[in-house]
């Protein structure tokens, strides 16, 4: 445990345990996430022996930076490198409403779909709460620009990290930290069915995305072979009961491949399962890369008036950081594979 895996609650808790008063809990919090000081010394409110017994009982980590590419587009790509030497990516994209940042879950992915780059490398472990916060201090130091929205995007499924995604979020959403608003923050999830419910007793308001990808099970088995674990017609069961328990819109993501998953029986298809569901499809242009065979459809449009058509919410997702390998589904270490 270090000090960036503490909410301010689980902060003023361990304050106390070490006989100090509680409200030196916010003062460390505050000086954290508000001033950034990036050592314990840099805390002057507290006495030194105080200090010191913190340098003792809570470490104060750092993530290395070991590369950052800037894209044309000027998303930025960072790699970090954590205390065991594993690597990570993070992913800085421009919008119109201001910046948004795309975190990696887990160093590595056990979920292996077909189309994607960061599963073709396997899975090491998942991340710690601090390893994900530090991605949000780091890229802002670093880039010195406000983060206003967090996807937790990257490489991993947050679902297989839950308890430290969760405590990730409530760090990074709480008002006397990073303070960003849950409905900017958004967690994408190939369907992990049993942390649905779980996801839904937080009641909090951040935003949840479902890599669906497929409009029947032959198809999704192909794609992600989490649909053997978890059907289609659970998953849309779990999606229909979240909505309904929790009156969210939920996002719908359909990365569009050549020949395989973009032909008008699959829109029809797709219209037909999402059909009185509180949900918006995402349709995200394929992102080539070098482990696969699969291929960008060039039928966008044509799937997208067919969704419309169907009386469906429709939206295409804008394309960052191409020529970086920092689009979806591109990332993955690189340097660990001494590329
Ligand atoms: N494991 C989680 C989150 C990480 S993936 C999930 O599956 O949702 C984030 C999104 O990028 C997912 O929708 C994923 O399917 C998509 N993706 C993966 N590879 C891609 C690629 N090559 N091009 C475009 N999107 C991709």
């Amino acid at each position: 445990m270090t000090l960036f895996d503490l909410n301010l609650d689980d902060l003023e808790n361990f304050i106390e345990s070490l006989g100090e008063k509680k409200y030196r809990a916010k003062q460390i919090f505050l000086s954290l996430y508000k001033d950034r000081v990036t050592s314990y010394d840099e805390m002057t409110t507290l006495k030194k022996e105080f200090r010191d017994l913190l340098k003792e009982k809570l470490p104060f980590p750092t993530l290395e930076l070991v590369n950052r590419q800037v894209s044309t587009d000027t998303t930025e790509k960072f790699l970090f490198r954590l205390s065991d030497n594993n690597l990570i990516e993070t992913v800085l994209m421009p919008h119109d409403y201001g910046y948004s940042l795309c975190v990696s879950s887990q160093v590595g992915c056990p979920m292996a779909c077909s189309f994607c780059a960061s599963g073709a490398f396997g899975f090491k472990r998942n991340l710690e709460t601090y390893e994900m916060v530090k991605q949000v201090l780091d890229v802002e130091k670093y880039s010195n620009k406000k983060i206003s929205s967090v996807v937790i995007m990257g490489i991993g499924e947050p679902f297989l990290n839950y308890d430290n995604v969760i405590k990730f979020i409530r760090i990074i959403n709480n008002d006397f930290g990073i303070a960003i608003g849950a409905r900017h923050i958004t967690l994408s999830t190939s369907g992990i069915l049993p942390k649905f419910k779980d996801f839904e007793k937080e009641k909090f308001q951040v935003n949840l995305a479902i890599s669906l990808h497929a409009s029947n099970n032959e198809l999704r088995n192909k794609l992600m072979p989490v649909n053997k674990k978890y059907p289609l017609e659970d998953l849309i069961d779990a999606i229909k009961t979240y909505i309904e328990n929790t009156n969210r819109r939920v996002t719908i993501e359909y990365i569009l491949l050549d020949g395989i998953n973009d032909l008008d029986t699959n829109a029809k298809e797709l219209a037909k399962l999402l059909r009185g569901l509180n949900v918006y499809v995402n349709l995200i242009p394929y992102n080539e890369t070098s482990n696969n065979d699969y291929k960008r459809s060039k039928r966008t449009n044509i799937f997208f008036d067919l969704l419309k058509k169907e009386g469906l919410n429709v939206t295409v997702r804008k394309e960052h950081g191409h020529d970086i390998d920092a689009a979806c589904g591109q990332l993955r270490g690189k340097m660990i594979k001494g590329e």
